[in-house]
Formats: C-alpha cells, sequence, structure tokens
C-alpha cells in the first residue's frame, strides 16, 4: 500500500504518519489481533465484553478483566480509579485503566478498556459493563475533569461518592490564572492563594481564601475569570480536601497511582503495538503482584519470629496479637535517640522517619511506657515502644503493660485461664497450655 500511495504521489511517505492519520479518522481494531487477545484472556479464566459496530461488524470496545483483576475488585472495590491512556496501540483507541488499591497500599487492576472514543456515550458503556460484570460499585471513585466520563459516572454510579483528581483542577487553575503577574504583589498574594485551593485542608481558611479571591477578581472587573471561578466552585465538594465528606477514602486524592499505572503498561506498548501485546504486560504486572505478596508475607513472618512476639502469641488473643504484629510492622518505620540516659531509667524520643517533628517519649524502667495514649485507649503495646524493644533487644513481655481483657482465655469451666506467671512457666518449660490445666 505504501509503495502504491508513493508511487501515486510521487514522493517519499512516512507510512506511520499516514497509518496514523488513518487510525484517527477510522479507529478500529484488527479483526485477528482482538481475535488472540480474547483468546488469552478466556484461556486465563477471564472475562470480557465487546460492543460491535453495527455498520461493519468490528469490535469497537473491548473491556477484559483478568482472574486476578475480577478477584481483587471483589475484595477492594471500595475505592475506583478511572483514568485514559494513549498511545498504547497502532489503532489509535485509548485505554482506559480502571484501578485501586490493596490491603498493602499498592496498585491494583481493576479492568482495562480499549474504546473508539471518549464520547458520554462510550464511558456509560465502559461503567455499565463493568458493574453489570461485577456486580459491585464503589463507595468512592476518583477521575480526571473529563465532562463525558464525569456525566457517566453520575449517571451510572449514583450511590457513589465522584472525587476530581487535585492535581488535574491544581493544574486547570494554573492554566486559567497564569495571566496574574509575578511581579505585583498582589497579584501574586492572589494567585498563590487559588493554586493552594484544593489542597487546603482548614474548611475556614478555603472559605475566607475564596471570598477574598472573588472580591479581588470582581475588583478588577476580570468577569471571565471569577465566574470561572465561581463555577468550579459549584462542585468544590469533589476537588477541595477541605470540602470533601467524611469518608474512607485510604488518603486518595489524586489519579496519580492511576498514572503511575499508566507509565507501567506503556513500558509494554506504544504507538506501533498490536492490542495482543497488551498481554505481556498483563502476565508480568500479575507476576510481580503475586510475587510482592509473597514478600509482603515473608517480612511479616520475620516479625512472628522474633522472640518478643512468640512470648506475645502465647499471652495473646489471635486478635489481638494480630492487631500487635500490626504495630510491630509500623515500628519498623520509626527512628530513636536517646534523650535522658539516669541510673535507673532512661528516655527515648521515637519518632516516625518523615516526621522528625512529631517525637514522642518511651521511659524505660521497671516498665516501659510512653506517652502516645496507646495503651491508654487500646490496651496494647504501641508502636514506639515496640520500636524501643527492636533497639534494645527486648525478648520479654514481663517489662510490657499489655491489658488483661485481650489474655488468650478460654470458657473458666474448661480452667483454660492463666495468670502471666503461670504462662512464663509454661513457656520456660516449654509445655503446652494444656499440660498444666489437666495437672
Ligand atoms: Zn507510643
Amino acid at each position: 500500500m505504501k509503495e502504491h500511495l508513493e508511487n501515486v504521489f510521487s514522493c517519499k511517505l512516512d507510512y506511520w504518519k499516514v497509518y496514523h492519520e488513518f487510525r484517527k479518522l477510522y479507529p478500529r481494531f484488527g479483526a485477528q489481533d482482538a481475535q488472540n487477545f480474547i483468546e488469552f484472556i478466556e484461556k486465563n479464566g477471564g472475562i470480557h465484553s465487546e460492543q460491535i459496530d453495527s455498520t461493519d461488524q468490528s469490535i469497537c470496545k473491548l473491556l477484559f478483566q483478568t482472574k486476578l483483576m475480577h478477584q481483587n475488585y471483589e475484595k477492594f472495590h471500595d475505592i475506583l480509579l478511572i483514568d485514559a491512556t494513549y498511545s498504547t496501540n497502532h489503532f489509535s483507541t485509548p485505554l482506559v485503566v480502571l484501578s485501586g488499591i490493596d490491603e498493602n497500599y499498592r496498585n491494583i487492576l481493576f479492568g482495562l478498556v480499549l474504546v473508539n472514543d471518549e464520547t458520554l456515550n462510550t464511558y456509560t458503556w465502559v461503567l455499565r459493563t463493568f458493574f453489570q460484570l461485577n456486580q459491585k460499585k464503589p463507595n468512592l471513585i476518583v477521575s480526571d475533569s473529563d465532562v463525558s466520563l464525569c456525566s457517566a459516572i453520575a449517571a451510572e454510579a449514583k450511590s457513589s461518592q465522584h472525587r476530581l483528581c487535585s492535581w488535574h483542577v491544581a493544574r486547570n487553575l494554573r492554566k486559567n490564572f497564569r495571566f496574574l503577574k509575578n511581579d505585583d504583589p498582589q497579584d501574586l498574594e492572589i494567585k498563590e492563594m487559588i493554586f493552594s485551593l484544593p489542597y487546603e485542608r482548614v474548611s475556614e481558611v478555603f472559605e475566607g481564601n475564596c471570598s477574598k479571591i472573588i472580591a479581588y477578581l470582581k475588583n478588577k472587573e476580570l468577569k471571565k475569570s471569577y465566574e470561572y471561578l465561581e463555577n468550579l466552585l459549584t462542585t468544590k465538594n469533589k476537588w477541595a480536601i477541605s470540602q470533601h465528606p467524611l469518608i474512607f477514602d485510604a488518603g486518595v486524592i489524586t489519579t496519580s497511582r492511576a498514572e503511575s499505572c499508566n507509565a507501567l503498561i506503556k513500558q509494554y506498548v506504544n504507538s506501533k503495538s498490536e492490542i495482543s501485546d497488551l498481554k505481556e504486560f498483563v502476565i508480568e504486572f500479575e507476576e510481580k503482584y503475586i510475587f510482592s505478596n509473597e514478600i509482603a508475607q515473608k517480612s511479616i513472618s520475620l516479625i512472628e519470629n522474633t522472640i518478643l512476639a512468640q512470648e506475645m502469641k502465647r499471652f495473646l488473643s489471635t486478635n489481638s496479637y494480630f492487631k500487635q504484629i500490626e504495630e510491630f510492622g509500623e515500628a519498623l518505620a520509626y527512628e530513636n535517640q536517646v534523650k535522658e540516659d539516669q541510673e535507673r531509667d532512661k528516655t527515648y524520643l521515637v519518632w516516625r522517619a518523615e516526621y522528625p517533628n512529631k517525637q514522642r517519649e518511651v521511659k524505660v524502667g521497671d516498665r516501659i511506657v510512653c506517652n502516645c495514649g496507646f495503651f491508654e485507649r487500646i490496651g496494647l503495646v504501641c508502636r514506639h515502644i515496640l520500636r524501643i524493644c527492636i533497639y534494645d533487644n527486648v525478648k520479654s513481655i514481663d517489662k510490657l503493660r499489655i491489658m488483661d481483657r485481650w489474655r488468650m482465655t478460654r470458657d473458666k469451666e474448661e480452667g483454660l485461664h492463666f495468670t502471666l506467671f503461670e504462662l512464663r512457666n509454661v513457656y520456660e518449660k516449654k509445655l503446652a497450655p494444656l499440660d498444666v490445666i489437666q495437672k
């Protein structure tokens, strides 16, 4: 075809350029290519759904979900991130990435959708199909401000909260208020106020700043600008952190997680790829995911193998023990320093590596105590104390305060109820608790 065209136009043509222009006008997947990919998904226990174009019977939208994606959505469907990415195949069809966050705070994929355009109809099809295949709706959806996508979310996920990515909103604000001058102190002050609106955490400050900004723009008779801002403020609960309704969001305020998924996809496919080239991405992404699950499992078992954790395991009920192991894991992210070293008592400062100013004091004497209030509120050992236990290589729970109510007890009639002293005897003699009781 290329040679033919070159002969016709009697000039050299860049094949890909021509092809891209052609595909932009007629986005379609190659029938065999799409079929190959569908077979791959089916063979691996995944599910898919297509929309067929009525004019030429070709596939114009393709949603697919591997078994792992389906399972992950089943477990972690509370938060759904939606983001479109481009240049992943030579058919110039955008790829819509549906993703979320697992229990380890890692990015997980829920589904990928190849679409021929980004109209309201298309996004409606994407959401409707996805919810039909999964039978569950998220509590929270985070997306960019694409008008078609937003309308589709409003219609198809009425029960879900919708948030706009704060970063995208800030970027749009930057574009729209670029004209305010940096060398005019008043302009500059207002400009900085505008740019920080999405991230402001205190509601009163947010409201105060909005009034100041609008008054300033009105005073300067910048009609377009204040109308733009007033209009944006009608959806402030979707993009301003201080205005978000208080619901579980795992701290997600931007689609940056979705974008990091996109960046990963781009390592496998580009604007010259076939649809079926996504296979490799899907396989490797899921292999890595399963592998990193194993690593997480291993680091937990490292903590559990410490003598202190083993003693806790014998002392605590199963769930309070798990709570304690969680604190143990957190302790690994902390640092410490000696504050005072007296004959009998030693005082440490303990802080999380990222927050050096938020320090807690742990006193080591007859008992090890902390001023964070965790023991008072929860009745277990806090991460700060555990940090010092790791540092000082504390092997016994003797010096730790644990509320009696969390102890492993059984029905008193069975007699399986023992004191710390008995427990230590059991532990030292390496007897099973049952042996003591039956004596
Ligand atoms: Zn503490």
